[in-house]
């Protein structure tokens, strides 16, 4: 029920936690991480429960990240286990989603993801198929994923030849972006970014966003580029 990415110098991990904890109060059965290593690989932790068990779960974790992606599950499609809590890993896609894929049944037969699955969740269904349709290029493996999408969303994903970079797209399920002197976030909500910058901007529905450690860039589903329109935060927390 919350997502946050980052990107940037500092470290992701506690970044990632501390803002699963702001998003704590949208209410969740389970969270995880899936944080960018230094030799690219990608790990994850994923904990049933409060984030506090997640926090535990992430104590022997040494060394530095700083590129990752954090979920709070509120669950839709499966139960409450290890093995539905979000980040899902699909070959070199990691993605983490709220909302429902409601043609998950339809898209596993028709992308023949029978024997992949490892968990009973309509978001990992969503993974695969993006890894399915994955050449390389992130943005339009993103751009040709929502077309076979019925269902709301907002997902977060990493590609695990792109290290260091956070993709974002939404209908919808809300997220905000930023990107700041201390690295670029993407959040459900502003409660998670408020400690680290004032200016942010509302993901438009339907626009992919790829972040970098200095800059978010926004994209249409033809590809193009945008400028996204920044507001500035005019309350006090
Ligand atoms: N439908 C997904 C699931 O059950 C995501 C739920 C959510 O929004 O947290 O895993």
């Amino acid at each position: 029920c919350g997502i946050i990415g980052y990107t940037g110098p500092l470290d992701s991990k506690k970044i990632l936690l501390e803002g699963l904890s702001q998003l704590e109060y949208r209410g969740y059965d389970s969270a995880g991480i899936a944080l960018c290593m230094e030799n690219s690989r990608i790990h994850l932790v994923r904990h049933t429960g409060k984030v506090s068990n997640l926090k535990k779960g992430c104590e022997e974790i040494n060394q530095v990240s700083h590129c990752g992606l954090g979920h709070t599950r509120w669950a839709t499609h499966g139960g409450v286990t290890t093995e539905n809590t979000h980040p899902h890993r699909a070959g070199r896609v990691i993605l983490v989603h709220n909302g429902i894929i409601e043609n998950y049944h339809q898209l596993t037969t028709e992308f023949h993801l029978e024997g992949k699955l490892l968990s009973e969740t309509d978001s990992e269904v969503a993974a695969w198929v993006l890894e399915s349709l994955y050449d390389g290029d992130p943005v339009k493996a993103i751009a040709e994923l929502v077309k076979h999408l019925k269902g709301s969303y907002s997902f977060c994903m990493m590609f695990e030849d792109h290290p260091g970079e956070i993709y974002a797209i939404r209908n919808v399920s809300p997220l905000v972006a930023a990107y700041t002197h201390s690295g670029s976030f993407v959040a459900s909500d502003l409660t998670a970014l408020i400690p680290y910058t004032r200016q942010y901007f509302v993901v438009p529905e339907d626009h992919i966003l790829r972040l970098t450690s200095y800059k978010v860039h926004l994209y249409g589903l033809d590809l193009k580029e945008l400028e996204p329109e920044i507001l500035e935060v005019n309350w006090n927390m």
